[in-house]
């Protein structure tokens, strides 16, 4: 009797494949498995025998019956077409082919890739300042150095100059007299 409450000290891995030893824990729940892969791989193995005479199944993507080649694993719940299809939206979501473009957005402005577009519909693909359409490269988006609050989109050229004249109305007008005073 006395035997019977003592807890188990130590078992075997639940992976067929392994068989470690693995310790168990006092006072929680008995610990099947020696580590995560293996707790993966043996329910890899449980899902390969409960599918193994499988031929064909339905999708729960597209909800069509397709034979199990289909499907990257047997137990996957949605065929490859699906699959690639979701992994293409992702893909879009994150922002495609801008990807990177999109997570500086992210980061720096808070902005999603379809902010930018929005803004760049917005202004008709042109700078707020001269108005020109950047024949190579994107828009700059611009904004305030001190609130951090994105302002509008700017060519290279025109971002460049408010960054150079350090946003400073009175140093541009200066600027402005300047070249006048020598045109
Ligand atoms: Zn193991
Ligand atoms: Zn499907
Ligand atoms: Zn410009």
């Amino acid at each position: 009797m006395q035997e019977a409450l003592m807890p188990e000290l130590e078992t075997r891995c639940g992976n067929s494949e392994c068989g470690a030893v693995v310790e168990q824990p006092w006072e929680r729940r008995r610990k099947e498995y020696c580590s995560k892969p293996c707790t993966r791989r043996a329910r890899e193995l449980r899902e390969q025998e409960r599918c193994k005479d499988l031929v064909s199944k339905e999708c729960r993507g597209c909800g069509e019956e397709k034979p199990i080649g289909e499907y990257r694993y047997p137990w996957t719940p949605h065929c490859k077409a699906c699959m690639k299809e979701r992994r293409r939206k992702q893909y879009e979501q994150q922002g495609g082919k801008d990807y990177v473009y999109a997570q500086l957005l992210a980061s720096r402005y808070g902005m999603t890739m379809a902010d930018y577009r929005e803004r760049v519909a917005v202004q008709g693909g042109r700078c707020a300042i001269c108005g020109d359409e950047p024949e190579s490269g994107r828009l700059h988006v611009d904004h305030n150095h001190t609130t951090g609050a994105v302002r509008e989109l700017l060519c290279r050229p025109c971002n460049h100059a408010l960054g150079n004249a350090q946003d400073d109305p009175a140093r541009l007008r200066a600027m402005i007299a300047y070249l006048e005073r020598h045109s």
